[in-house]
């Protein structure tokens, strides 16, 4: 019997990576929904390819491009924020999440409206919306499955274990493409620089984000929300080989981790076929060739991101949809050329100083929140 799927940022580099699994046991699933942003052209190949009821692109201009590439094949063409939320909310076993930044809340929302189950990678949406999306998932009795390397090897140390035994939670970091590098060399790296990831290959905002170790602070966050066992019981440790992608440590002093290739195949099978499992076309890991796994403890000074994202947690409320839209603004102002590479982490921590709106109580509320941050993150940016 065959299981219906909707991929939320279809033409993104976890889009691919799902539909690459997706291609491999075609008659598994039936396509219901792909969207992306701009990329009508490729989109539309895609929803040929995979046979999708539905394409949607958020660009509305984009259009015209869509329903011409989609011409005489029967699959809808749609445009807009409101037809993302629809396409999500038509339902699908599985939804795939895969938008980037606070752009996939409302339709990662609209899915989990649905009950059904949502793959998770689109971490911004969980940083915003924390209880606010928690909360819907227990009234909805949606299922959460997290996609972030990190979030599903903690998922599936946690299998069969009571939460109420851990004893701490650790993230592991790669440490990104600028580990070691001296705050002079940091202050004048570049765009292209930023995006070469030394382990994984990845969209361009999760590469900044991995390079200033926002990534690392979103995923703690992201962690506090999925494992509830008290962001003091949450740790990060830099691992340079990405081999370890997280661990959990119990009460008795039995520590699980989750091994793999830094290969998003991996934790996205692993989602897919939950709770059985599938076959990846994956480089199993070689663990003589590897030889040495090594440790360190993160560098608060020279990547201050893992600080302000663990304030955040704590001070709770509108804080964490403020430091997300903060960051979405710096690193697209990084990215841009207009901000130097360290003044991402002092934009938004600037934009957290002072009053912050009140915690949201509901996805209007986050929205909100999340339109305010960025005209403050943008006022508050300074010329590179
Ligand atoms: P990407 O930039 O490669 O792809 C993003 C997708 O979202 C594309 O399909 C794009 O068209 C779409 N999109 C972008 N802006 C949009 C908007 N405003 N409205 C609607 N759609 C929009 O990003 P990615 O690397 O695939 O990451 C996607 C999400 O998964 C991010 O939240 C990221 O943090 C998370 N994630 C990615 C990886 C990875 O290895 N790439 C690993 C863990 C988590
Ligand atoms: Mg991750």
């Amino acid at each position: 019997m065959s299981r219906s799927i909707s991929i939320l940022g279809a033409t993104g580099s976890v889009g691919a990576s799902t539909l690459d699994l997706i291609r491999r046991q075609r008659h598994e699933w039936r396509v219901v929904a792909l969207t992306a942003h701009s990329q009508a052209v490729e989109l539309a190949r895609l929803a040929r390819e995979f046979d999708a009821e539905l394409a949607v692109v958020a660009d509305e201009a984009c259009l015209p491009a869509l329903r011409e590439a989609l011409a005489g094949t029967g699959i809808a063409a749609a445009a807009g924020p409101a037809a993302l939320v629809e396409a999500a909310a038509r339902g699908a076993d599985l939804t795939l999440a895969a938008i980037v930044g606070c752009a996939g809340l409302a339709p990662t929302m609209a899915a989990i409206e649905q009950g059904g189950t949502v793959a998770l990678a689109n971490k911004e949406a969980l940083v915003s919306a924390g209880e606010v999306m928690i909360a819907a998932v227990d009234r909805h009795g949606a299922t959460l499955l997290p996609v972030d390397s990190e979030h599903n090897a903690i998922f599936q140390c946690l299998a069969g274990n009571d939460i109420a035994d851990v004893r701490w939670i650790t993230l592991t970091a790669s440490g990104g493409p600028f580990r070691g590098w001296s705050p002079e060399r940091l202050r004048a790296a570049t765009p292209q620089q930023a995006v070469q990831h030394p382990n994984w290959s990845m969209g361009a905002k999760i590469s900044v984000d991995s390079a200033t170790m926002m990534n690392k602070g979103l995923e703690l966050i992201e962690a506090h929300h999925l494992f509830p066992v008290g962001s003091q019981r949450l740790r990060i440790v830099v691992h340079p080989q990405s081999v370890i992608h997280s661990l959990v440590e119990f009460r008795d002093g039995s520590t699980l981790a989750q091994l793999g290739p830094a290969d998003m195949r991996v934790p996205i099978a692993s989602a897919l076929a939950w709770p059985r499992r599938i076959d990846t076309p994956c480089t199993p890991l070689d663990l003589p060739a590897i030889g040495q796994l090594s440790f360190e403890a993160p560098d608060e000074d020279r990547f201050p991101a893992t600080r302000l994202a663990r304030e955040a947690v704590e001070q709770g409320g509108a804080a964490p949809a403020v430091l997300n839209a903060a960051n979405e603004v710096a690193v697209a102002a990084f990215l841009a050329g207009q901000i130097a590479f360290t003044q991402i982490a002092g934009s938004v921590a600037r934009t957290l100083d002072g009053d912050l709106p009140r915690a949201p109580a509901s996805l209007d509320d986050v929205l909100a929140v999340d339109a305010l941050a960025r005209v403050r993150a943008a006022t508050l940016l300074e010329p590179a």
